[in-house]
């Protein structure tokens, strides 16, 4: 079948061409892209056509680091998001309906919820829960997942109890009287997540597990993504995208980074490489060290702010050069989280140690906070590429800023990175932060944090080199530039339609393009307007 797509702006984003007016899509992939009359001329007879009164087409997005069955799983949970629910009786009938839906011996779960949007302008607490689901354990996440709301029997579930001080690494809150309010943030939360999701995933049937899958694929879909590195894939996440893929379910293509201590399951079970064109583990996921907010980086030196340590390195140098060699020997593309500029300097040690420049494996560094020039110099020179997460400049900007004191510019420096010669591939970390692209290309050309500072100042990309990160520079992180990542004839079919040009548009205005349709292998997995047939 073939489809003609024309009265449009295709930013092809392949090397030294301009932009074209349509394109020619034959069995999923890109036949022929240019002027309408080359266009028309290459397509059969019978082909179908779709004008698309001059909106833009970019190359279908890719998110290089997104926790994407996270993402399903809390997209499943009551919607306690605002303004959909805008105070705490509304959270509270959300809370309510769960609960009837919500097997027996699986906890109540809410999410999306801003403390200072509600009415109230405060989080919910413990006994707001209960009196919404008394007898059995419920939970409500913040939209950032640094907190969450427990009610009584959820607190009483994790052993959290009254009398009990703040545990590492996290807080709890606490009425006048020191009894706990219900609110967890930081570790704690993030290991009942982790806990919750597992425990969910397990008892959960393949219909449940499907819906799952559907709905990070949905929600990815509508903010133009048609891939991402799952950055967190393990034995039961992997089991719901592959009979998701088998059963036709999966609109969006995963190359999933297998954590480091299932990769022998992962070989045991003879899973690893290209499942589908739509499933593939090919690549090794190592956590160096902690988060920037958390302060848990490990950095030399120590943090002007409390808890005041260096952060935590999870590895010594022997032994992470030792998994590095093992991975890299077994063929992985091995992926490790470094944040801190002591934990990147012992990256990039062991990489020193095991790889070379040309590596066809192109081993990576997730996130990269502090990869500071000297550390950037090494990088470049090694061929490592970097997952990086611009979005974060806006929505946490202000916590790295008070964290990182005077090296704060320092941080992200991407304009920099390039300058080096670093592939900067775009990320988000969803759901850390919202797993939308437009905001991260927003950021990394104006760096803005919601404080209003500018972090970096100088460090700001174009336009172009904003959109390469989330096309050709994920593409290659993710080892797949043959095939996706730009709008080329041979290519995978993958593009998003936007009723704006992110190239022209104020980098301001970027989070109001509009996302119009999202096609996958040339079908369309997402459109909010009918226009593409087969959706
Ligand atoms: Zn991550």
């Amino acid at each position: 079948m073939e489809l003609i797509v024309e009265d449009a702006v295709v930013i092809t984003m392949a090397a030294d061409a301009g932009p074209a007016g349509a394109l020619l899509v034959r069995d999923g992939r890109i036949a022929a892209v240019g002027t309408p009359e080359q266009v028309r001329a290459a397509a059969g007879r019978g082909a179908q056509v779709v004008r698309l009164d001059g909106a833009t087409v970019v190359p279908g997005l890719i998110d290089a680091h997104c926790h994407v069955a996270d993402v399903g799983y809390l997209a499943t949970a009551a919607d306690c998001s605002q303004p959909s629910a805008p105070d705490i009786p509304a959270i509270q009938a959300r809370l309510r309906e769960a609960a009837d839906r919500t097997p027996e011996g699986a906890w109540v779960t809410g999410g999306g919820y801003v403390e200072y949007k509600l009415r109230e302008g405060r989080h919910p607490t413990r006994d707001e829960l209960d009196q919404a689901v008394p007898n059995r354990p419920a939970v409500v996440y913040h939209t950032s997942l640094h907190a969450c709301v427990l009610n009584t029997a959820a607190l009483r579930e994790a052993g959290f109890a009254d009398r009990q001080p703040d545990p590492a690494g996290g807080a709890f809150g606490r009425d006048r009287d020191g009894r706990l309010d219900g609110v967890v943030f930081e570790r704690p939360m993030f290991q009942l997540f982790e806990r919750n999701l597992r425990q969910d995933l397990a008892r959960m049937g393949s219909a449940e597990r499907n819906r799952l899958v559907e709905r990070a694929s949905q929600q990815l879909a509508s903010f133009g993504l048609t891939a991402a590195c799952d950055a967190d894939l393990r034995r039961d996440s992997f089991a719901a995208y592959a009979e998701a893929d088998a059963g036709g379910l999966l609109g969006l293509r995963i190359y999933g980074l297998v954590v480091h201590d299932q990769v022998e399951w992962l070989l045991g079970a003879g899973l690893r490489g290209r499942h589908s064109g739509r499933l593939a583990v090919e690549a090794v996921k190592i956590w160096a060290d902690g988060g920037m907010s958390s302060r848990t980086a490990a950095i030399h030196g120590s943090y002007p702010v409390p808890p005041y340590g260096s952060g935590i390195l999870y590895f010594e140098l022997d032994e992470l050069t030792a998994m590095v060699r093992e991975f890299d020997a077994l063929g992985f593309q091995v992926c490790i989280h470094a944040q801190g500029d002591r934990a990147i300097e012992t990256v990039l040690d062991a990489y020193a140690a095991v790889t070379a420049p040309g590596n066809p494996l192109r081993h990576r560094i997730e996130h990269g906070g502090s990869l500071y020039a000297p550390l950037a110099a090494r990088a470049a020179e090694l061929g490592i590429v970097v997952a990086a997460q611009p979005g974060m400049l806006s929505l946490l900007g202000d916590g790295f800023a008070e964290a990182f004191g005077e090296r704060a510019d320092e941080l992200y420096a991407y304009a920099s990175w390039r300058r080096a010669g670093i592939t900067v591939a775009g990320s988000s970390d969803a759901p850390v932060i919202t797993a939308d692209p437009r905001l991260g290309m927003r950021d990394a050309m104006r760096r803005r944090t919601d404080g209003g500072r500018v972090l970096g100042p100088g460090e700001e990309l174009t336009a172009g080199d904003a959109l390469a990160l989330y096309t050709t520079q994920a593409a290659f992180a993710s080892r797949r530039e043959d095939e996706i990542g730009s709008l080329e004839p041979g290519k995978l079919a993958d593009f998003a339609v936007l009723d704006g040009n992110p190239l022209v548009v104020e980098p301001e205005r970027i989070p109001d393009i509009r996302v119009v349709a999202t096609v996958v292998d040339g079908a369309p997995v997402y459109q909010s307007d009918s226009i593409f047939p087969g959706g």
